[in-house]
């Protein structure tokens, strides 16, 4: 199928994803000749890198989420379609959202990550942090552990409630260490009358020898030290080998808590699947130099 047999002037540019990727590549085409129609499964573009403040009470969500109709509205070459995408068929050049097909010429996929359990089932007791939803969540479970606190009379269970663990010293983990701990130190330090906040233990978990391991050495010194001048007790070296609702295990060594946020790893998402590409362990597709893919070119 092609652009002539649907009635578009121009070919078709479907683009699944209004992240970073998909929507500087629709705005990118703005004044090219092409019909370009964005496909999320959210009606927001997300500014993730400031997840960690929504997630800490620092941010509201509507700070960090923008309507793509409203980034898109003035692109007249530009529509937006709310759907889940569910698969692609390269052989019909057409992509598969919650029962509707939408055809294509030129197909763009920027789906992003998702979380990664390396094959445990940890979910619900360590979430993750990708989506507003995972920000309300973890800033409710943050939240509701220190007024929980406030009223247990059981002192085992108060320090569990007062124990936070990030596990991953990645720059999430990172984020999210330090948000939690000036949270507990500062901005809630003199809101409660049973507890001490600035008793709370945060305990970031990073199996690697350093922090921030893509980065510079110096950079990962850097940001240690600011952690532990900021409360954080950091663990490098160390691996979680166990979560349950109750705390986490570092081989022999057990943590108790109630709020494990886990920042450890990402898997990308089933994108390479839906086109039937060559992918690594992660799920990540492997592109050539100009990010396409053999397998488009041969069908479409
Ligand atoms: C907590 C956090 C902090 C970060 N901090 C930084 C930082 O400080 N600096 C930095 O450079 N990077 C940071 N990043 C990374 C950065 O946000 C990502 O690299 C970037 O968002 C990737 O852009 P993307 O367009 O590939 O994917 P995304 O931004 O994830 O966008 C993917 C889009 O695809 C949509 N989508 C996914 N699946 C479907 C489907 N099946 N159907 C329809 N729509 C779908 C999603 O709704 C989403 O809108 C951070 C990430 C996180 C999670």
């Amino acid at each position: 199928m092609n652009s002539s047999n649907t009635g578009s002037r121009f070919p078709r540019v479907v683009i699944i994803g209004a992240g970073f990727g998909g929507l500087s590549a629709a705005t990118r085409l703005a004044k090219a000749p092409f019909d370009v129609t964005v496909v999320d499964r959210h009606n927001y573009h997300l500014f993730q890198p400031l997840l960690y403040q929504v997630a800490t009470a620092g941010l509201s969500p509507a700070d960090i989420a923008s309507p793509i109709r409203g980034i898109l509205g003035r692109q007249k070459n530009a529509k937006v379609i709310l759907a889940q995408v569910s698969s692609v068929h390269t052989a019909r050049n057409e992509i598969v959202a919650e029962g509707r097909r939408i055809p294509y010429d030129y197909l763009i996929v920027a789906t992003g990550a998702e979380h990664a359990y390396f094959g445990h089932d940890w979910s619900s007791y360590a979430p993750g942090l990708k989506t507003i939803d995972d920000a309300t969540y973890l800033r409710r479970r943050i939240l509701l552990a220190f007024e929980r606190a406030e009223t247990e009379a059981d002192p085992d269970e108060r320090r569990r409630l007062l124990n936070f663990v990030v596990v991953g010293g990645g720059p999430t983990g990172v984020e999210m260490a330090g948000a939690i701990a000036e949270l507990a130190k500062r901005a809630l330090a003199s809101d409660f009358r049973s507890i001490d906040p600035r008793c709370a233990r945060i305990v970031l978990i990073e199996a690697a020898p350093r922090l921030l391991a893509p980065f510079d050495p110096s950079l990962s010194e850097a940001a240690r030290r600011s952690l532990e001048q900021l409360g954080v007790e950091v663990r490098l070296g160390t691996g979680v080998t166990d979560c349950d609702c109750s705390g986490v295990s570092l081989g022999r060594e057990r943590l108790e808590t109630r709020t494990i946020v886990w920042a450890a790893g990402v898997k990308a998402s089933p994108a390479a699947e839906w086109l039937g590409a060559d992918h690594d362990r992660a799920g990540r597709a492997k592109v050539a130099a100009d990010l396409s893919l053999p397998v488009i070119r041969i069908f479409s």
